[in-house]
């Protein structure tokens, strides 16, 4: 796996770099975020951990900008920053995972696997929704043709949603597609980008969520 480690404290990028190439990974350092957002536009990395505290172009902005670009490869934000505030920023900007300083080496890899996991194994079918079409195999999404730029989360949850075709997801099975309780955080992300494209998400209170086309039709049985 080829990753882009974005970290400007040069003995813990060393650190990190030996023990995911002991792990068979290719890593590229960049050591300032304009470096990391050039790097990332010219290659094609399989992975990217990011510091928030760089030189030049903040963590953050790292982040906000490949997901912009609709870039979705796995993203984890290292940073000594642990508050829950920062967590859900750098969540809410398209990051997978946050891990705080200092870390052990076995705990970052742990978390590389889940995130990469939750990615799951794609089949190259196209999972289509009215206007909504994800391609699996390319974890990519169209909304009437528009490509939208997912993180591998939202991808995930979405892929849940458009595969239950309209039917009603429980919220446990789409917590269970990854770890901790954001899943509300991921709707309402989600929400908003796909109701311009005329799709909704349902909540059937207690239980879970539906993707349901928007429009004057309703299909109620009422009679
Ligand atoms: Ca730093």
């Amino acid at each position: 796996m080829q990753v882009l480690l974005v970290e400007d404290d040069p003995e813990l990028a060393e650190g990190i770099s030996v023990f995911l190439e002991g792990q068979g990974d290719t890593v590229e350092v960049a050591m300032d975020g304009n470096q990391a957002d050039r790097r990332l536009q010219e290659e094609p990395f399989d992975f990217a951990l990011v510091d928030v505290g760089l030189p030049g172009l903040g963590g953050y902005e790292v982040v906000r900008r490949l997901r912009r670009r609709g870039q979705s490869l796995p993203v984890i934000i290292i940073t000594a920053r642990d508050a829950l505030d920062d967590r859900i920023y750098g969540l809410d900007l398209g990051a997978d995972d946050y891990l705080p300083k200092p870390f052990e080496l076995s705990e970052l890899a742990a978390r590389m696997r889940a995130v990469l996991r939750r990615g799951g194994h794609a089949e190259a079918t196209r999972i289509v929704f009215g206007p909504l079409s994800l391609d699996p195999e390319g974890r990519l999404a169209e909304l009437a043709g528009q490509p939208i730029a997912l993180t591998a989360r939202e991808w995930d949850l979405l892929r849940a949603l458009a595969e239950a075709d309209g039917r009603t997801v429980p919220k446990d099975r789409l917590q269970a597609e990854g770890s901790g309780n954001v899943v509300e955080v991921y709707i309402s992300r989600l929400r908003p980008r796909l109701e311009v494209g005329g799709i909704l998400i349902r909540t059937v209170r207690g239980f879970g969520y539906r993707l349901e086309l928007a429009g004057p039709a309703r299909r109620d049985n009422a009679g």
